[in-house]
C-alpha cells in the first residue's frame, strides 16, 4: 500500500477524547467507513497479509470487528464468524471474561462456529491493549481451529496489546500509533 493511501487512512480516522470516558483517545473511524474510496483500500490493507493463503473463516469481534472483518471474509473468498458480547448469540457458545482499555468485558463465540483444523484469521478495528483479541484468540484456539494470525486497521502501539497475541501468528495492523 502506497505512502499516499496510508497517509490519507491515518488523516481521516477522527481523534474523539474523553469517549466513552475521561482519559480515554477514541480512535473514530467512522469516516473511513463513509468514503467508498478509503473503505475499500483499509479492507484490502487488512486483507493483503493473508491473500496468498487458503482462509477458511474470518472472526470479527463485536462490533466494529463485523465491519471489517466479514468485508475481509468476502475478499479472502472465506466466511464469516462473529465474536460477540456475552448475551447475544442465539445458539449454544463457549464465552470467557476479560480486561478492556475502559472497563471488562466477556465475548462468546457460538460453539460450533469453527471446526477443528479451519484456517482462521482474526480480525478487528482496533488494537489497544490486546485483552479483547487475546480473549478471541483463546476461543479460537479452543475450538481446535487453526489460527493463521490476525489484522487489525489500528494499533494503539504504545498499549503494547500484541504481546497478549504472543504464540497466535502474525500480527499486522495497517496504522500505528
Ligand atoms: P483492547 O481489548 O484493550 O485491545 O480494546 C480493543 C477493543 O476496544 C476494540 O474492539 C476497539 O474497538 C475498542 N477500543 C479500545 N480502545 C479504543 C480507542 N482508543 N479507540 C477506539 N476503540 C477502542
Amino acid at each position: 500500500m502506497s505512502p499516499d493511501t496510508l497517509e490519507r487512512l491515518r488523516s481521516t480516522i477522527r481523534d474523539v477524547p474523553d469517549f466513552p470516558q475521561p482519559g480515554i483517545l477514541f480512535k473514530d473511524i467512522t469516516p473511513v467507513l463513509a468514503d467508498a474510496v478509503l473503505l475499500r483500500q483499509a479492507i484490502e490493507g487488512m486483507a493483503a497479509a493473508f491473500a496468498d493463503q487458503k482462509v477458511d473463516k474470518v472472526v470479527g469481534i463485536d462490533a466494529r470487528g463485523f465491519i471489517f472483518g466479514a468485508l475481509m471474509a468476502a475478499r479472502l473468498g472465506a466466511g464469516f464468524v462473529p465474536v460477540r458480547k456475552k448475551g447475544k448469540l442465539p445458539w449454544r457458545t463457549r464465552g470467557l471474561d476479560y480486561t478492556l482499555e475502559y472497563g471488562s468485558n466477556s465475548v462468546e463465540m457460538h460453539e460450533d462456529a469453527l471446526a477443528p483444523g479451519e484456517k482462521v484469521v482474526l480480525a478487528d478495528d482496533l488494537l489497544a491493549t490486546g485483552g479483547t483479541a487475546g480473549a478471541a484468540v483463546r476461543l479460537i484456539q479452543e475450538s481446535g481451529a487453526d489460527l493463521l494470525g490476525s489484522a487489525f486497521f489500528i494499533e494503539l502501539g504504545f498499549l503494547d496489546g500484541r504481546s497478549k497475541l504472543a504464540g497466535s501468528g502474525p500480527v499486522h495492523a495497517l496504522l500505528t500509533f
